[in-house]
C-alpha cells in the first residue's frame, strides 16, 4: 500500500535553483527508506514535498493513504523531525510535547497518557517537568522525536536529525529509531549524507543525485531488516 507517491516532480527555487528535477519516488507503507546523497542534491526539498510543506513547480505528490484537508494536504499522518530540535524554550518537556495535540484541540489533562507513553519510548518518562536548557542535545532530539510520535503518524520523515550529535549519542539515537520502527508500524523516510548510517538502520536506500536532484539508484535491502 502506496502512502505517498511522487511522480516527475520538479522544484525550481524563485533563485532559478532547480532543486528537483523529474524526481518520481513511492513510499510503501512499512518501509524504513534512507534517502542518501551529497549535500545540496534536493534531499530536504524532497523530504518537505513529502510531508505536504512545499509546493511543486511540476509533477504530481499524492497521499493515496491519508485523508486530504481542502487545501488538498495530508491530514495528520506525516509528522517532520528536524536537525533542530525546535523546542519552546519557555515550556518544560511535557508541554513542548503536548504542542501538536494542543493545535488539535486536546487539553493537556485528555493527552496526559499519550504524551507520557510518547516520552516513554524515548526512555525520558522522569523528564517531563524539565525545561529545554536544562537538557543535553541528545535529549532535546529525543523531545522532539517524542513530540512527533503523539500524534500517531503513520509517517515519519526524519532530515538528517542526528548530524549535529556527537557520534555516540547519534548511534543510541538510531537505535532507538530502529527499535519504533521494529515495535510499531510506522514507516521511516530518514535523510542522510552517510552511507554507514543508510545501511545500518534502513530496508531501502534511495540514493540522490545533484544538479539536478533526482533519484539516481534505488536499492532494496531485503534481507537487513526485520520486524520482531
Ligand atoms: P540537501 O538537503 O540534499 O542538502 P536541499 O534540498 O537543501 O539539498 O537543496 C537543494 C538545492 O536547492 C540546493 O542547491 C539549495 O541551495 C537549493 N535550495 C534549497 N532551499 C532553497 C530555497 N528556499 N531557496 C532557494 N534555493 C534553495
Ligand atoms: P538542510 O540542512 O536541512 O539541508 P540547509 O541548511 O541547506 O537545510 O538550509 C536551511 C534553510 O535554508 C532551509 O529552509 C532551506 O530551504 C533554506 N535554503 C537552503 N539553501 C538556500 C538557498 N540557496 N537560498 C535560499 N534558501 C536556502
Amino acid at each position: 500500500r502506496a502512502l505517498v507517491t511522487m511522480a516527475r516532480i520538479s522544484k525550481v527555487f524563485s533563485s532559478g535553483t532547480v532543486a528537483l528535477s523529474d524526481m518520481s519516488l513511492t513510499v510503501e507503507s512499512g518501509e524504513f527508506i534512507s534517502l542518501l546523497g551529497p549535500s545540496g542534491c534536493g534531499k530536504s526539498t524532497a523530504l518537505r514535498i513529502i510531508a505536504g510543506l512545499g509546493d511543486v513547480s511540476s509533477g504530481e505528490i499524492d497521499w493515496p493513504s491519508s485523508r486530504i484537508n481542502s487545501r488538498g494536504l495530508p491530514e495528520g499522518d506525516i509528522s517532520f523531525v528536524f536537525q533542530e530540535p525546535t523546542l519552546l524554550p519557555w515550556k518544560n518537556v511535557f508541554g513542548n510535547v503536548h504542542l501538536p495535540l494542543k493545535l488539535r484541540g486536546v487539553s493537556k489533562t485528555a493527552a496526559r497518557s499519550q504524551i507520557m507513553d510518547g516520552l516513554a519510548t524515548v526512555g525520558l518518562q522522569d523528564f517531563s517537568d524539565a525545561y529545554p536548557r536544562e537538557l543535553s542535545g541528545g535529549m532535546k532530539m529525543r523531545v522532539s522525536i517524542a513530540r512527533a510520535l503523539v500524534t500517531k503518524p503513520k509517517l515519519l520523515l526524519m532530515d538528517e536529525p542526528f548530524a549535529a550529535l556527537d557520534e555516540i549519542t547519534r548511534q543510541k539515537l538510531n537505535d532507538d529509531v530502529l527499535k519504533l520502527w521494529k515495535t510499531t508500524g510506522i514507516t521511516v523516510v530518514f535523510v542522510t549524507h552517510s552511507v554507514f548510517e543508510s545501511a545500518y538502520l534502513s530496508n531501502r536506500i534511495v540514493v540522490m543525485k545533484a544538479r539536478p536532484g533526482r533519484v539516481h539508484a534505488d536499492f532494496p535491502l531485503a534481507t537487513s531488516l526485520e520486524r520482531d
